[in-house]
This record gives C-alpha cells, sequence and structure tokens, in this order.
C-alpha cells in the first residue's frame, strides 16, 4: 500500500470536480439559451405576421366577394336598361343614376380588396424576412448543440479516464483510510490529505502548536496521521 495513492486519489478526485463543472458550464450552454430565446421570439412574431396575414386576406376576399355581388347588380341593370323594357325618362333616369351608384361601390369595394392585398403582400415579405432570421438561429443552434455534444464526450471520456485511475488508487490505499478520507472530504474538498513539510501540518490555517509539531515529529516518516489541530488527513 502506498500511502501516496491516497493523495493521488485526492488529486483524481479534485481533476474529477473540475471536469464535471466544465461539462455543466460550457461555454456554449449560455450561448445555446440565448439563442433559443432568440429562436422564440422569432416565432412568436411570426406567428403574429401570420395570423395578421389570414386576417387581411379574410378581408381581401369579402371586399372582393362584396365588389362580385354588386358588379352582377350593375349587370343585371344595365341589362334591363338596354333591353327597352324600361321606357319612362324618369325611370331611366333613375335606373341610371343606380346604376353609377352601384358602380361607385363596386370601385369602393375594389379598392379596399386592392389595399387588404397589397397589405398582405407586405406581410408575406416580413413573413419571408423572419423566417430567414429564423433559420439562421436555427443553424446557429444546431452548430451549438453539436459543438456541446463533442465537448460533452471529450469531458466524459476524461471523467472514464479519471474514474479508473482512482478506482487504481482506492485499490493501493487501505480501505478504512479511503472511507476516512470520503469521510472528510466534503469539509475540506481538495486539501483533505496534506503533507507535512518538516514544521507544519501544511493544512492547518495558522501555525500548528509546538506540542502538534513535536508529536507529528515523532513518528515515523512514512506514516499516516490526523493533525489534532485542524483534523486532516497529514501524511508524514
Ligand atoms: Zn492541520
Amino acid at each position: 500500500m502506498s500511502r501516496e495513492s491516497l493523495y493521488e486519489l485526492q488529486q483524481l478526485d479534485t481533476e474529477t470536480e473540475v471536469l464535471n463543472h466544465r461539462r455543466v458550464n460550457l461555454e456554449q450552454r449560455g450561448i445555446l439559451e440565448a439563442a433559443l430565446t432568440e429562436q422564440a421570439e422569432h416565432q412568436v412574431e411570426i406567428d403574429a405576421v401570420a395570423a395578421a396575414r389570414v386576417e387581411v386576406a379574410n378581408r381581401q376576399r369579402r371586399h372582393e366577394d362584396e365588389a362580385q355581388i354588386v358588379a352582377t347588380k350593375v349587370q343585371a341593370d344595365e341589362a334591363r336598361l338596354y333591353s327597352g323594357e324600361v321606357q319612362g325618362v324618369k325611370d331611366l333616369e333613375a335606373l341610371q343614376h343606380e346604376i353609377a351608384g352601384l358602380k361607385e361601390r363596386q370601385e369602393g369595394f375594389e379598392d379596399q380588396a386592392l389595399e387588404a392585398m397589397e397589405e398582405a403582400e407586405e406581410l408575406a415579405t416580413r413573413i419571408a424576412a423572419l423566417e430567414e432570421a429564423r433559420a439562421d438561429v436555427d443553424g446557429r443552434i444546431a452548430v451549438l448543440r453539436d459543438e456541446i455534444t463533442v465537448a460533452e464526450a471529450e469531458i466524459d471520456a476524461e471523467i472514464e479516464r479519471t474514474a479508473a485511475a482512482r478506482a487504481a488508487a482506492a485499490s493501493a490505499s487501505s480501505p478504512e483510510l479511503v472511507a476516512e478520507y470520503e469521510n472528510l472530504r466534503p469539509g475540506f474538498g481538495s486539501a483533505t490529505v496534506v503533507h507535512f513539510d518538516g514544521n507544519n501540518c501544511t493544512g492547518c490555517p495558522s501555525t500548528m502548536p509546538a506540542m502538534e509539531v513535536d508529536r507529528m515529529k515523532h513518528e515515523a516518516s512514512g506514516s499516516i496521521l490526523n493533525c489534532h489541530e485542524c483534523g486532516r488527513i497529514v501524511l508524514r
């Protein structure tokens, strides 16, 4: 059993923590988040413009129908006008007056239909521009997702390699020591196992009391101790 195995195990745990942190905090995740928000905003806008376009198209059709109904009446009245069945001057004048009024209404409906058609064309142009912008975001999202998948796979391979090395380091240490280290790790983190530098436990925040230094100095070099001052595992 190598006492350095415990130290190595600690380093491997720290390495794993760094790798996990890197995996969670991949730069692309933040960019992807922003791109997804952008995509959703584009979609909301596209949906709104598309709904407006449907409304405008319906309005155009309604005005076209109205113009058609009036045009049919105009045709009927004109047929009567030229048929000779209306004889009286007053009646003829009234009919001509009615036809003129109907033609005016027909033109009004046709103008409204044309207006709606132009509006629909503008909306269609806007939708096309928005869809192009969204396609651009879609493309960026796909690239980011690919990059994240690649980066995750790379990190996962490293985590796997680290896990294998940790298992080897753990089996080279005593199970009791590994258990003790694992108990202490949540409190001391990457400095749970420390070295004795000849005068101090390197984990102690302040200088060790002389008595404790003396105790450690008298232990055999290569032994594994507990610092009575800070509670860390000390490699003498
Ligand atoms: Zn200490």
